[in-house]
């Protein structure tokens, strides 16, 4: 399953940063620079297999989801010596993403592979869909989660949103749910109390439920109690 480098929202040092290992691959869903730094520092052999691909699957633009990636492009070239492939949810989406890594980071095009998440479906097995949220009115229509398949279960990671609406159809029973949450209600983020509202549904489907991207997670952990909600696991513990 799911595990995460950092768990907090942006304006902390631990950002938000997921990964799995599949098929002799990294995946990672988003990469801030934190998370960047921890792969840097686990290294390849500490993720298990013989890793020989990184890939990053891309929720939105925001710095504390994508400022790591054109490092670890470099990265992966220079040091590593292995191929990086970004996933993003759509065409323009690779053009912004191509922009950042090539333009301003100067990432060599022959080190990545971007595909849409159109083209990776057929590529990769565990991809299943990339689900369209609504997070900040700036970047809308380009904030997305994600459906994946990870160990045999049917995953749902919300990435950064306001609202779990578009991720119902994919709660199927006996999901995992990766969501953000947060304790301050900001409008841009999912309130606590709006994502209680959904226990009810989450016992009847037989949803396990992970909370992420907490802005203040002792609040957040606070409000839930005796819900089943549980912190995403993090790496290092
Ligand atoms: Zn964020
Ligand atoms: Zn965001």
């Amino acid at each position: 399953m799911l595990r995460f480098f950092g768990r907090r929202s942006a304006f902390n040092e631990e950002q938000n940063s997921a990964f799995f290992v599949e098929d002799e691959r990294l995946v990672l869903l988003d990469c801030a620079m934190f998370a960047f730094h921890a792969v840097r520092k686990t290294g390849l052999e500490g993720f298990g297999d013989k890793i020989n691909e990184i890939v990053i699957v891309v929720t939105h633009t925001h710095g504390d989801h994508i400022s790591g990636i054109p490092m670890m492009i470099h990265y992966a070239k220079y040091v590593l010596c292995i191929p990086v492939t970004v996933i993003v949810p759509t065409e323009e989406m690779r053009t912004d993403m191509r922009f950042a890594c090539e333009r301003l980071d100067g990432c060599d095009p022959d080190a990545y592979t971007m595909l849409t998440a159109d083209e990776a479906i057929s590529v990769y097995k565990w991809l299943k869909a990339a689900i369209l949220t609504e997070h900040t009115p700036q970047l809308a229509g380009r904030c997305f989660g994600y459906n994946l398949s990870v160990d045999g279960r049917n995953v749902v990671y919300t990435g950064d949103t306001n609202t779990l609406e578009p991720f119902l159809p994919y709660l199927e029973k006996g999901s995992v749910l990766y969501t953000e949450t947060s304790y301050n209600d900001s409008g841009v983020h999912l309130h606590v109390k709006k994502l209680m509202e959904y226990a009810e549904l989450f016992k009847e489907r037989e949803i396990e439920v992970y909370l992420m991207h907490m802005d203040d997670e002792r609040a957040v952990l606070e409000q839930v109690k005796g819900r089943g909600f549980a912190p995403a696991p993090l790496f290092s513990e």
